[in-house]
């Protein structure tokens, strides 16, 4: 049999991005859906979960869900450098505890949130526009019809790609890390590491989240290396590069993977009843790959603009517009600025980088962390 639902709103993709759009759509009083396909919100994680403690003060985010971060010291074959904040300005993410909150605060300002919920089709009217989605949950097929429909499902962009308005993005950042247990770790101080030995298209890291637990990765960039960032791990980790050797002992407790579009902001993000946000839409920093608070801050445009475009009874792409208009006013030019950073990066040797990482150490971190 199949279960069929109608909604004002449905979000597709349970992420950061697709919570944030649910929790200020249902805020604003309509009815909204958050459809999920793991068995649980965050279930797998796909990130690092560095991001700023400024937005995380902006959009409520408790304090026991990240580790606050002072120190930011940087390696390259031959150099070292440490760029202090008296007061912690960074922080490392509880990904999972930070990613069942947000759907938590979406379900409490109403939001029905629905998980196990593989959607893999959309539904169309006569002019072609998205009506809606239908897909697999636990009792066969369901379908949810909608006045407008959020893309949130993150890299793979399913709603927007079954809609034919977008293809598989060309440029993206690969990243493995464990999630493990050492015996040595400052809980105040991140580490990233460049240089072929790391990477040779992206960087390193080693990001503390307290009580000697870390998650340590690899990202590399595509097309330019073919590298596979997950055995590149496992090589630096057993050659005990630069600071990895001080960690002691690393035991693995969970391993992540995840690919994070890089392909500028190439997208349109709104058509008639669908918009794009997060990494669907690639609103994504090129240079660090960063994403959470980007996909944060527009989810919950997205969920304004579309809940007043709904009440207007008028959801074509014009009336969606200001949601567009909003991000690229925020961030169009800084992300522009930081793919410039990015492509000189990509093309430094080892020397380079040794005399790079004098350059940075004369900058203010925000200075090529665009904020
Ligand atoms: C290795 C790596 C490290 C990163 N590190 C950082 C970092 O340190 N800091 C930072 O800010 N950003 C980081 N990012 C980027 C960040 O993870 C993303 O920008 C952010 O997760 C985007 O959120 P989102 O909600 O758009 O997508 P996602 O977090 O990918 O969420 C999409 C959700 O949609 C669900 N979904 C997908 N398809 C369907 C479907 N068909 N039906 C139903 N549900 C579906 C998925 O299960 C998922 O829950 C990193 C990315 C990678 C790959």
């Amino acid at each position: 049999m199949t279960e069929e639902y109608d909604y004002d709103l449905v979000v597709v993709g349970g992420g950061p991005a697709g919570s944030s759009t649910a929790f200020t759509a249902a805020k604003s009083g309509i009815k909204v859906a958050l459809l999920e396909k793991e068995n649980s919100i965050a279930e797998t994680v796909r990130t690092s979960g560095v991001t700023w403690i400024e937005s995380i003060k902006e959009f409520g985010i408790p304090d026991n869900c990240y580790n606050p971060i002072k120190n930011f010291s940087f390696v390259s074959p031959n150099n070292e450098v440490t760029i202090s904040d008296s007061i912690a300005t960074a922080a490392v993410l509880d990904v999972r505890k930070t990613y069942r909150w947000l759907t938590h605060e979406a379900e409490k300002a109403g939001a029905d949130i629905f998980v196990k919920i593989n959607i893999n089709e959309v539904i169309k009217n006569e002019n072609n526009d998205i009506v809606g989605v239908s897909g697999t949950g636990p009792n066969g097929k369901i379908i949810f019809h909608s006045k407008v429909i959020i893309d949130a499902t993150g890299f793979t962009s399913v709603i927007s790609k079954a809609m034919g308005f977008v293809t598989q993005w060309k440029r993206f950042g690969a990243g493995a890390e464990y999630e493990a247990k050492v015996e040595n770790v400052d809980p105040d101080t991140w580490w990233l590491m460049v240089g072929q030995e790391y990477t040779p298209a992206g960087y390193a890291w080693i990001f503390p989240l307290g009580n000697n637990i870390i998650r340590i990765g690899v990202g590399v960039g595509k097309p330019e290396s073919d590298i596979d960032p997950t055995q590149r791990l496992k090589e630096i980790i057993e050659k005990q590069l630069g600071p990895i050797k001080k960690l002691g002992k690393i035991t693995p407790i969970e391993f992540h993977y995840g690919l994070i579009p890089n392909d500028g902001l190439s997208r349109k993000t709104v058509f008639n009843n669908l918009i794009l946000v997060g990494d669907s839409a690639g609103q994504a920093n090129p240079l660090v790959l960063e994403g959470i608070r980007y996909a944060i801050k527009f989810g919950r445009v997205a969920g304004k603009v579309a809940s007043d475009a709904i009440k207007n009874k008028k959801t074509d792409a014009d009336a969606l517009y200001p949601y567009e208009e909003n991000w690229r006013n925020a961030i169009e030019s800084k992300i522009n600025s930081a793919g410039k950073v990015q492509d000189r990066w990509i093309g430094l040797s080892d020397k380079e980088w040794d005399k790079e990482l004098d350059i940075i150490k004369e900058l203010k971190l925000k200075n090529f962390w665009i904020s």
